[in-house]
C-alpha cells in the first residue's frame, strides 16, 4: 500500500479519532453540567427536606406521608408521639397500627373514608377519635392530598393530623350548655319568651302555653299585645321603649293577659334585653310568672279588709275612705253636699242576750239586707261594728234626702224580721250629720253624726236626729266634764246624800238609800244622771263607787250604833255595770265591811234591770256570792229594762223596785194596772217591792193598797245630807 495512502488513512483516522475525542469531550462536558443541575437540585431539595423536617418537627401537627402503593408510612413527625402516645417507630414498623388505634365507634367511618380515599386518591378530612395505649382519648383531624408523578399516578398521600381534643370538648360543652338552656326553657315551670323587638312571639315554652291556652304554634303567631289586657298595653310598651334605648337594662310589673277561652290571667312579667356585642338591641327575654291565685288572694285580702265578714257590707276602713273622697269633692266644689247616717239598733244588746248570738247576728245580716234596699247605687251603707251602721249619701241636693232615706229606714225596719221561728221587733236611732259644716277628716263627720245619734236615743229612741252646733258644744261640754271628774276624785268633791225608806205598812223609817253627790266648785251640785254615766264610760265609777260605798256603810253603821232603835236600818248602794264586771268587786265589798264593822245583812246593792239583763251569766256568779255574804239585791228602775220575765226567779233577788214612772203615772185606780202587775209578780217570787217616787199621799195609799212594802219619794224626804239625815233620825218620823 502506498505509503501517501497510508499517510492518508492515518490522517482520516486521526481527524476520525479528533472527533470523536472532541464529541467525547462535549459529551462528557454536557453530563458534567447534568451532573452539576442534578446536584443541584439534590442539593436543592435536600434543603427542602431539612426545612420540612425541621417545620414538621417542631409544630403540634402531625406530618405524615404514605405511599399510595405500598400504605407504607414514608414519614411520620414526633407529634405523632405526643398525640397518639405510641412511637414513631412502632408505626414505621406497624402501618397497621394506624388503623387499630382508632376508636371502635368511630373505625367503620374513619377505614372507609381512608379505602375510598385509597382507591380515588382523592383529597380527603375526616375527625375522629383515637384510643391512646393509657385507654385516654383524643380527637384528630386528619386532612390527607394525594402528589402525582409524571404520569398523573398518584403514587403517595401527605398529610396533617391535629389534636383537637380541647375544641372538641368545648364544643361539647357548648352543646350540653345549649342542650341545658333548652330545657330550661322547655320544662321551666313559669312562662318563657323570646319577642321581638315588635312584641311578636319568637320562642314560647309549655309553662307559657299552658297558662294562657294557647299552643305553641298559635302563639308563635301572636305578639304580646295581642294577649294583653287592653289597660295594662301601655306601661309594658313603653318600659320595652325604655330598655331599647338603653334607659334601663330590665324591669317587672305585675300585668293581666287574656287567654285563648278569654279568662283574665294575672302575672309577673320580668323582661331583660338581649344585645349584641357592639350593643345593638336583638330581643327581649320574658319571664311571665302566672299569680292569678296570689292576686285573687289579695283580692280576697282586700276585700276582707274592707268589708265586713258577717254582713259583707263595707267596713269602717272602707267607709271612711269613701269619705275621704267626698270630703275632697266637697272641698273643690262650692255647692257639692253630702250626708252621713249614724244608725244605732235600739236594744239590740237584749235580743243577742235573749235569744242569743246566732239569731243577733242573723238580724244584723237582714237589717243590712233591707238598709242596702233604702239607698241608691251610689250610696255605701257599711257597718262599723256591733249593731252600728253608717250610711254615706252622695250629692245630695238638700238635707231633705237624708231625712226621706231616715224615714225610708223606719219604714223598712217597721216589719218584724222573722228569724228562725222568733219574730223580732227592733227600731234604730239615727244621726244625720252634712257637709255643710266643712268637714276636714272623716272622723269628724262621723264624731258628730255619732254624737246626734246619741241625742237621737237620749230623745227617746226610735227616731232621728240632724246635727247641729249645739249638740257639738255639749260634746265639748262633756268632754270638760271628764276632766273635771277626773280632778273632783282627787279634790275629793264628792258627797254622799241619803233618801229615805219607808215601811208603807208601818210608817216607819227602814234605810235610805244612797246617793252620789258632786260639789263642782263652780257649777254647785251637779247631777248624778249627768255625771255617773261619764264616769262609767271612763271607768271613774270605780274608785268613785268604791269610796261611796265605804262611806255609805260607815255613815250607817255609826248611825246603828248612835240610834239602838234603829239597829236594823238598811243602806241601799247603787252598783253600776262597771263595777259589777269589776274582778275585785267581792274584795272591795269584803274589805268595806270589814273596815267599816257594817254587816252584811244590812247592805242591800241595787243593779239596774237593764244591767241585769245585759250580763245574765256573769251576773248571776257576782250575786251568789253576795247572797253568801247576806248582802241583800234589789233591781231597781223595774219596768224599764224590757227583762224577760222568766230569768228573773233564777237571781237571788231580794227586792224589785218599781221604777218611778210608773208611781207617777199613779193618778186614778186605772192606772194602778202596771204597778199591780209588778207588785203581784214579786210576792209571786218571794221578792218584796220599794216604789220609788212617791210624790203624793193618793200615791202612797195606792201603793199601800197593792200591798207594796216600801216606798221612797220626796213625799216623805228628798235625798239629805249626812246632818239632815242625821236629824230625821233622831226625830223618830213616822209617815201615815
Ligand atoms: P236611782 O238609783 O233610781 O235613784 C233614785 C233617783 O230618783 C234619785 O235621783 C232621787 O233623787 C230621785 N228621786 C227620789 N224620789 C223622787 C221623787 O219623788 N220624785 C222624783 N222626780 N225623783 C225622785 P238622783 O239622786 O239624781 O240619782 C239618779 C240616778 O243616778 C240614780 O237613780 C242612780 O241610777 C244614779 N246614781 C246616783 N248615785 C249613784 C251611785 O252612787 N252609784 C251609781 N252607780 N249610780 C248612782
Ligand atoms: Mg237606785
Ligand atoms: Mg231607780
Amino acid at each position: 500500500m502506498p505509503a501517501k495512502k497510508v499517510t492518508r488513512m492515518f490522517n482520516q483516522e486521526l481527524t476520525n479519532r479528533f472527533v470523536k475525542l472532541d464529541e467525547l469531550f462535549t459529551l462528557l462536558e454536557n453530563l458534567l453540567q447534568e451532573n452539576q443541575v442534578l446536584t443541584n437540585k439534590l442539593h436543592q431539595l435536600q434543603d427542602r427536606e431539612e426545612r420540612f423536617r425541621q417545620i414538621a418537627e417542631n409544630v403540634r401537627e402531625v406530618f405524615f406521608m404514605i405511599s399510595a402503593e405500598t400504605d407504607e408510612i414514608l414519614y411520620i413527625s414526633p407529634a405523632y408521639e405526643e398525640v397518639w402516645g405510641r412511637t414513631c417507630q412502632s408505626l414505621y414498623e406497624d402501618p397497621q397500627s394506624w388503623l387499630s388505634a382508632i376508636h371502635p365507634e368511630d373505625s367503620f367511618r374513619a377505614i372507609a373514608t381512608l379505602e375510598t380515599q385509597f382507591r380515588t386518591g382523592d383529597e380527603f378530612e375526616e375527625e375522629y377519635r383515637i384510643v391512646r395505649p393509657d385507654a385516654s382519648i383524643r380527637w384528630v383531624s386528619v386532612k390527607a392530598f394525594p402528589i402525582r408523578d409524571m404520569e398523573e399516578k398518584v403514587h403517595r398521600f401527605v398529610g396533617i393530623a391535629e389534636d383537637i381534643t380541647k375544641r372538641k370538648q368545648a364544643e361539647q360543652a357548648l352543646r350540653e350548655s345549649e342542650e341545658q338552656f333548652r330545657l330550661t326553657f322547655e320544662l321551666a315551670p313559669i312562662g318563657m319568651a323570646i319577642t321581638t323587638l315588635n312584641g311578636k312571639f319568637q320562642r314560647v315554652n309549655q309553662a307559657l302555653c299552658d297558662a294562657l291556652d294557647y299552643s305553641q304554634e298559635e302563639l308563635l303567631r301572636l305578639s304580646f299585645s295581642d294577649i294583653s289586657y287592653s289597660e295594662d298595653i301601655e306601661e309594658h310598651q313603653s318600659l320595652e321603649k325604655k330598655l331599647t334605648v338603653g334607659q334601663e337594662s330590665a324591669f317587672q310589673i305585675e300585668k293581666r293577659h287574656i287567654a285563648k277561652s278569654g279568662r283574665i290571667v294575672d302575672t309577673l312579667l320580668k323582661v331583660v334585653i338581649v344585645r349584641n356585642a357592639q350593643g345593638k338591641p336583638l330581643h327581649f327575654n320574658n319571664q311571665i310568672v302566672d299569680i292569678t291565685e296570689r292576686k285573687q288572694m289579695e283580692r280576697q285580702l282586700l276585700h276582707d279588709a274592707l268589708h265586713d265578714s258577717l254582713t259583707g257590707l263595707p267596713n269602717r276602713a272602707l267607709f271612711t275612705d269613701r269619705l275621704e273622697h267626698e270630703i275632697i269633692r266637697a272641698k273643690n266644689q262650692s255647692n257639692y253636699l253630702f250626708a252621713v247616717l249614724f244608725l244605732d239598733l235600739d236594744r239590740f244588746k237584749i235580743v243577742n242576750d235573749s235569744v242569743g248570738h246566732l239569731i243577733g247576728d242573723k238580724l244584723l245580716i237582714q237589717i243590712a239586707r233591707r238598709l242596702e234596699t233604702c239607698i241608691n247605687p251610689t250610696d255605701t251603707v257599711a257597718r262599723l261594728g256591733g249593731d252600728e251602721f253608717t250610711i254615706l249619701l252622695e250629692n245630695i241636693p238638700d238635707v231633705n234626702v237624708a231625712t226621706t232615706i231616715a224615714e225610708k229606714i223606719y219604714q223598712a225596719l217597721k216589719h218584724p224580721f222573722n228569724i228562725e221561728g222568733y219574730e223580732i221587733f227592733t227600731t234604730a236611732s239615727i244621726g244625720i250629720a252634712l257637709s255643710s259644716q266643712g268637714y276636714e277628716q272623716p272622723e269628724a263627720i262621723l264624731r258628730d253624726a255619732d254624737l246626734t245619734m246619741y241625742t237621737a236615743k237620749e230623745q227617746g229612741k226610735a227616731r232621728y236626729e240632724v246635727f247641729d252646733r249645739s249638740m257639738h258644744i255639749r260634746a265639748i261640754k262633756r268632754l270638760e266634764l271628764e276632766t273635771d271628774l277626773r280632778k273632783a276624785i282627787e279634790r275629793e268633791e264628792f258627797l254622799v246624800y241619803y233618801q229615805p225608806i219607808v215601811s208603807l205598812i208601818k210608817g216607819t223609817l227602814v234605810g235610805f238609800e244612797a246617793l252620789a253627790r258632786w260639789q263642782h266648785p263652780t257649777r254647785k251640785f251637779v247631777s248624778p244622771t249627768e255625771f255617773i254615766p261619764v264616769t262609767e264610760e271612763t271607768g271613774l265609777i270605780v274608785p268613785l263607787g268604791k269610796w261611796l260605798l265605804k262611806e255609805a256603810c260607815k255613815q250607817l253603821h255609826s248611825w246603828q250604833i248612835q240610834y239602838p232603835e234603829y239597829s236594823s236600818l238598811k243602806i241601799s248602794v247603787n252598783l253600776s255595770g262597771k263595777q259589777l264586771k269589776e274582778t275585785f268587786l267581792l274584795n272591795t265589798i269584803d274589805e268595806v265591811l270589814e273596815e267599816t264593822g257594817l254587816e252584811g245583812q244590812f247592805l242591800k246593792l241595787e243593779i239596774t234591770e237593764s244591767l241585769l239583763m245585759k250580763n245574765l251569766e256573769l251576773v248571776n256568779n257576782t250575786l251568789l256570792s253576795l247572797r253568801k255574804r247576806k248582802i241583800q239585791l234589789s233591781i231597781d228602775d223595774f219596768g224599764t229594762g224590757y227583762s224577760s220575765l222568766s230569768y228573773l226567779h233564777r237571781f237571788p233577788i231580794n227586792t224589785l223596785k218599781i221604777d218611778r214612772s210608773f208611781v207617777q203615772e199613779m193618778q186614778s185606780e186605772r192606772d194602778n194596772s202596771i204597778v199591780k202587775t209588778i207588785v203581784t209578780l214579786a210576792h209571786m217570787l218571794n221578792m218584796d217591792v220599794i216604789a220609788e217616787g212617791i210624790e203624793t199621799p193618793y200615791q202612797m195609799n195606792q201603793l199601800k193598797c197593792l200591798k207594796c212594802e216600801h216606798g221612797q219619794g220626796y213625799f216623805f224626804a228628798k235625798p239629805l245630807s249626812k246632818e239632815e239625815a242625821e236629824k230625821l233620825i233622831a226625830s223618830s218620823p213616822t209617815w201615815e
